[in-house]
């Protein structure tokens, strides 16, 4: 296809702000899509998307949309017209479009796999919910997308709700952007209306791809194509997206990747409309996918550039902008049982090969027993691959408090990564310990600013700057330590700001601070898959509350059991279980023996998630407590 024809662009907006419903209601528009066979988020393939509502994988997507073209007065080039009224004299012949469209994850979890997918586009089209208006991942986008040179077309949409403010959003939005009030487009994505102005101005306004064709470089192909997603499949392997930016990608020629250096043979290639067709190859210019020989897709990282093996058809520099993402959020999986260990390490190794950020290693607790530490790029990374392995593979889990991980320099000069406080050797050889800090920004009405601040500095977090988008809504940029915005911070903000204020953050630098480890003993012995790192300034009152905590979800013993927190052995908080050695059915009155028996059922069913500890049983739940402190 003609290069002048194609038209790439992403959806980007702040999450429920209707990226997914427009994205339905151009597939529909353009046919791509059958009404009959559309589901709502149609992109959103995976059970959990569905069910959360919210979209994890992106998903690329190819239409044709039929424009008039008018040729212009000065020079008789062609451009598109999409706008021209039916009756128009400069209608010509319609012309066909190839319009490739990424729904892009909203979540600040995936934000390098989003900074790939505008990468691999000319144009991006703003969503912003006119009864919302900008809110954090709006800000975090809308820089990603000037970083990646696109071409922003702003959308206000949900236009059909009562409490759609146009004119002030529009204001934010001309304000943030520097656009004209006309250029923005109002749109309900719910109902359609608007909707059919969206292509129309993708074709016009976002430019059409300029890439190395053989026409232009008759002696050399050099090919490149830019990775921007990638995942496992069963059947297939290991398949890719791409965008094509120079030359022609054809299967059956060997490729390299050209920051791993790892080789693999393209067996297919194709588009998405949105399910897979065959193509003879991608050109220039083009979005598509490549099913590769390739066994895991550690081989063929999202950000790095394809080019082929033959030298005639090499690039030598490869696409700018490859990063090898890092995880920095860890938590330790456990199974109810030891002889599920091996189904649990088969699971992750399966689940790692599509999912590259993916990472873990092997751990043994005398509690939990044999176990796994996996490193994620967030909460919600987290919680979607606890959620898979609970569901696609039938796992029961022990889930440890999620942690961040630490530079360690020891008095030697030895340097350590570590990712469990477990880990953390004698304070007596450590010379420095460094913990992950991010810069992070808060968008919220101006009336909260107040709260917001102080709620940052409740996490040891230092504002930084604050700046208005406009006469009401405020930003707030500043930096914290990583480990305390993993538990509730996202609660507390929608707390303190009445729903709001919404938040971004990137992880920033590594920071000296004085640290910690904090331990529990559980009737007198340590546990250790409860130790936690910590500010020496906050142990006391994170020893306190997490000793609370375990007393609210440990089970009464038959015995007295005393929870307490300490440091370096020394004990700063206590809590004290008392014995207790009542028939849990004894409380219900005689006769109902099937009320009787549900519930020695169900408390069976509890026993199976209890770890047993010396004397004591410890239910699963202690080993979150973190996740639940209010
Ligand atoms: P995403 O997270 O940006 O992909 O947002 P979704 O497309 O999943 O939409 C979030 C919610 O907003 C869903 O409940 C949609 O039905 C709803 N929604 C999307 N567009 C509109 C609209 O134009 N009007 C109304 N009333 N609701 C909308
Ligand atoms: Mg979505």
């Amino acid at each position: 296809m003609d290069q002048s024809h194609i038209r790439n662009f992403c959806i980007i907006a702040h999450i429920d702000h209707g990226k997914s419903t427009l994205a339905d209601r151009l597939l529909e528009l353009t046919g791509t899509v059958q009404m009959r066979d559309m589901k709502a988020q149609h992109l959103d393939k995976m059970d959990l998307e569905r069910e959360k509502g919210i979209t994890i994988k992106l998903a690329p997507v190819r239409m044709s949309y039929r424009a008039h073209e008018e040729r212009s007065a000065e020079n008789g080039e062609r451009r598109a017209a999409a706008h021209l009224a039916p009756n128009s004299q400069l209608r010509t012949p319609q012309v066909e479009y190839e319009l490739n469209l990424i729904d892009t994850p909203g979540h600040v979890d995936f934000s390098y796999e989003v900074s790939r997918s505008l990468e691999a586009c000319e144009g991006a089209i703003l969503v912003v919910d006119a009864s919302q208006g900008i809110q954090a991942q709006t800000l975090a986008n809308v820089y990603l997308a000037i970083d990646a040179e696109l071409t922003i077309i702003p959308v206000l949409n949900k236009i059909d709700l009562p409490a759609a403010d146009v004119n002030r959003v529009s204001a934010e939005i001309v304000s943030l952007l520097g656009c004209k009030p006309e250029d923005i487009l109002h749109i309900s994505a719910k109902t359609g209306q608007g909707v059919e102005a969206v292509l129309e101005a993708v074709v016009e306004r976002v430019p059409s791809p300029q890439g190395l064709t053989y026409k232009e470089n008759k002696d050399r192909q050099p090919l490149r194509a830019l990775i921007f997603d990638s995942y496992y499949d069963d059947y297939r392997g290991v398949v890719l997206y791409v965008r094509v930016v120079d030359g022609q990608l054809y299967d059956g020629l060997p490729i390299r990747m050209m920051s791993s250096d790892k080789q693999a043979l393209p067996l297919y290639v194709g588009i998405l409309k949105p399910d897979m067709q065959p193509m003879s190859h991608l050109g220039a210019g083009e979005i598509g996918y490549v099913i590769t020989n390739l066994k895991s897709t550690h081989d063929a990282r999202v950000g790095d550039t394809i080019t082929y093996v033959a030298e005639k058809l090499a690039a030598t520099q490869a696409l700018p902008g490859y990063k090898e993402v890092k995880p920095f959020v860890y938590a330790g999986f456990f199974p109810d049982s030891n002889e599920n260990y091996q189904l649990l390490k088969d699971a992750i190794e399966k689940l790692s090969l599509s999912d590259s950020a993916l990472q873990y290693t092997t751990e043994n607790s005398p509690v939990l027993g044999f176990g796994v530490r996996i490193g994620f790029l967030g909460l919600l990374h987290m919680d979607i691959v606890r959620e898979r392995l609970e569901r696609e593979y039938n796992l029961e889990l022990v889930v440890t408090n999620p942690s961040t991980d630490y530079e360690v320099t020891l008095l030697n000069g030895e340097e350590l990564d570590i990712q469990s406080a477990v880990d953390l050797p004698d304070p007596a050889r450590i010379a420095e310990i460094r913990e992950p800090w991010i810069k992070g920004e808060v968008v919220v009405p101006k009336e909260y600013v107040g709260a917001v601040i102080q709620l940052i500095s409740s996490k040891r977090g230092l504002q930084k700057n604050l700046s208005y988008v406009d006469a009401q809504l405020a930003i707030v940029t500043f930096e914290a330590p990583l480990a305390n915005l993993l538990t509730d911070f996202y609660d507390q903000l929608k707390s303190v700001t009445s729903g709001y204020g919404s938040f971004n953050y990137e992880l920033d630098n590594y920071r000296a601070e004085d640290l910690i480890k904090l331990d529990f003993y559980i009737a007198g012995d340590r546990v250790d898959a409860l130790s936690v790192m910590v500010h020496r300034s906050e142990s006391p009152h994170l020893g306190r509350e997490i000793v609370e905590k375990l007393k609210e979800v440990i089970p009464r013993q038959n015995f007295q059991v005393a929870l307490q927190a300490a440091i370096g052995g020394k004990f700063i908080a206590r809590e004290d279980i008392s014995a207790y050695r009542k028939d849990v059915t004894s409380g219900l009155y005689g006769g109902d023996v099937s009320r009787k028996k549900k519930v020695l059922a169900k408390q069976k069913k509890g026993k199976a998630r209890l770890k047993r500890f010396g004397k004591v049983d410890i239910p699963a739940e202690a080993f979150t407590v973190m996740l639940k402190r209010d």
